[in-house]
């Protein structure tokens, strides 16, 4: 799955109306004292900048998070309280928002930003730092500290529990290595994995829910969706670890191959960036199209063939018949590669990617256009279809 700049906009709730009149609080709460507030966000950043601990558990954690993953912190500054997380947090804590600028040293090209939710607490007459994330703001996972991190040439995976990155480390380099292979250049990769499915959609500063179901995303780190912003995979634990091992693969290899094909920036109709990738990952696989196009072959038995090349709306992490869609994008690149082969595909790719018409490109590579691009699409699913194949 690959996310781009508009699907990156966190939808705020809008919460509105009347309430009956509040009860008389015993005593006013405490308001935060924002003096301290700026000094505790400085000392934090200062903490974090130069890898220093100062005995403050959240900052060591943080500290030792940036750390782990060689994470260059370039500043932290204080911008507001949130009184509206405030308001969810126990008395005496406070949400401060403070803009954090950092990058994966050796793998980022620049900085990531984002505002970060700061969770603050009065006490003895002095502010600390007690903990991140809230929001809807991202929350970077080396902030919560305690990663396990692997390096090997070109990949690095970070993820907060050791067994889970340990399996996803050979299937980076497997990945990284197919992809560089199609590509023909090196491919460098950090692979971020939360704990939970809620951990992604916290670090990534979404709404609850939004990745549930999806095993692996590509898109920006942080808040800015500019062209220079690094772009990582993040995984979904609880999705990806209960993949076969064929199937984790083809989502790395996959996501690997937005990655590489810088697809965030892409202009490309998305059955091109989606079929391109599941073709580079399905390149070399033995398994039968009743397997890899077993959806969009019941799909189409059930309601003949799509009318049209899927629209990308269908590409939706919420759309229904997700895995047919995907496939049935997989199959319009594999109609193209059968056509002119890899290098004019990649070509396709390339230069729709820059903001060429596809039609256009179509013509001037495989001289045809759109309408018999998905006469020969539509060929192509009927044969799947009438495959000899298992159930219904
Ligand atoms: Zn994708």
């Amino acid at each position: 799955m690959l996310l781009r700049p508009a699907t990156l906009v966190a939808v705020a709730a809008a919460v509105a109306g009347c309430s009956s009149p509040a009860p008389v609080a015993p005593s006013a709460p405490p308001t935060l004292r924002e003096g301290a507030a700026v000094m505790a966000v400085a000392e934090l950043g200062s903490a974090l900048v130069q890898h220093r601990t100062t005995g403050e558990p959240a900052v060591d954690d943080a500290v030792a998070g940036a750390r782990a993953l060689g994470v260059t912190v370039e500043a932290v500054r204080f911008v507001d309280e949130d009184p509206a997380v405030t308001a969810t947090l126990p008395r005496g804590r406070f949400a401060a928002v403070a803009d954090v600028a950092w990058r994966v040293d050796g793998f980022d090209r620049a900085s990531a930003h984002a505002e970060v939710t700061v969770l603050l607490e009065q006490r003895d007459g002095a502010t600390h730092v007690v903990g991140f994330g809230g929001g809807s703001r991202p929350d970077p996972l080396w902030l919560s500290g305690h990663l396990a991190v692997r390096r090997t040439p070109g990949v690095v995976v970070a993820g907060a529990d050791a067994s889970i990155v340990d399996r996803t480390v050979p299937l980076a380099r497997r990945a990284v290595a197919e992809v560089g292979a199609v590509l023909g250049h090196p491919v460098r990769m950090v692979v971020e994995i939360p704990v939970t499915s809620a951990g992604l959609d916290r670090e990534l500063g979404a709404d609850e829910g939004r990745y549930a179901a999806i095993a692996a995303v590509t898109t920006y780190v942080g808040k800015d969706a500019g062209p220079r912003t690094p772009v990582h995979v993040f995984v979904n634990p609880q999705v990806f670890g209960g993949l076969s091992p064929s199937g984790a693969q083809l989502v790395m290899t996959h996501e690997t191959t937005h990655l590489a094909t810088d697809a965030v920036h892409a202009k490309s109709p998305l059955w091109l960036l989606e079929g391109y990738a599941d073709h580079v990952a399905l390149r070399d696989t033995t398994l039968p199209l009743t397997r890899t196009a077993g959806q969009i072959g019941a799909q189409v038995r059930k309601e003949g063939v799509p009318k049209e090349l899927p629209a990308a709306t269908a590409f939706d992490a919420h759309a229904s018949h997700l895995g047919a869609v995907y496939e049935a994008a997989w199959r319009i690149c594999e109609v193209l590669a059968a056509e002119r082969g890899e290098a004019t595909l990649l070509e396709l790719y390339r230069r729709t990617a820059a903001g060429e018409p596809v039609g256009g490109v179509l013509h001037a590579l495989y001289g045809f256009g759109e309408e018999e691009l998905t006469r020969r699409w539509q060929d192509d699913l009927r044969r799947i279809a009438a495959l000899p194949h298992r159930g219904r």
